[in-house]
């Protein structure tokens, strides 16, 4: 699955969506294809998920409420994934399965 920053909106690496917990490291992703870096240092908590493109946090805003932080939820190409093992299941917010064909718009 394509990670995407929240800031920027560039595609920055990879990450398998089966993986993923709380709270996400940098150990959790991987480079957007073959040849290139991971986004993240290995040993990076939460916190220190930054672009490399943008230099700022790629993951945790929240556009509707700026004053909060989402450590759970990652974007992705096709919308915003949430992580389980933040006290509730995982699920998906606008993230279609990918096997409707239904394509969503990306957020923003
Ligand atoms: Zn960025």
């Amino acid at each position: 699955m394509i990670v995407r920053c929240e800031m920027c909106f560039t595609d920055i690496g990879t990450c398998d969506p089966a993986t993923l917990r709380t709270p996400l490291t940098g150990a959790m992703f991987g480079p957007l294809r073959a040849g290139y870096f991971p986004p993240f240092p290995v040993d990076a908590s939460w916190e220190g998920l930054l672009c490399p493109i943008c230099g700022k946090r790629a993951v945790g805003h929240d556009p509707d409420r700026p004053e909060t932080f989402r450590t759970d939820r990652i974007l992705t190409p096709e919308g915003y994934f949430v992580v389980e093992g933040a006290g509730k299941r995982g699920r998906t917010d606008g993230l279609t399965d990918g096997k409707s064909g239904a394509k969503g718009g990306v957020h923003g």
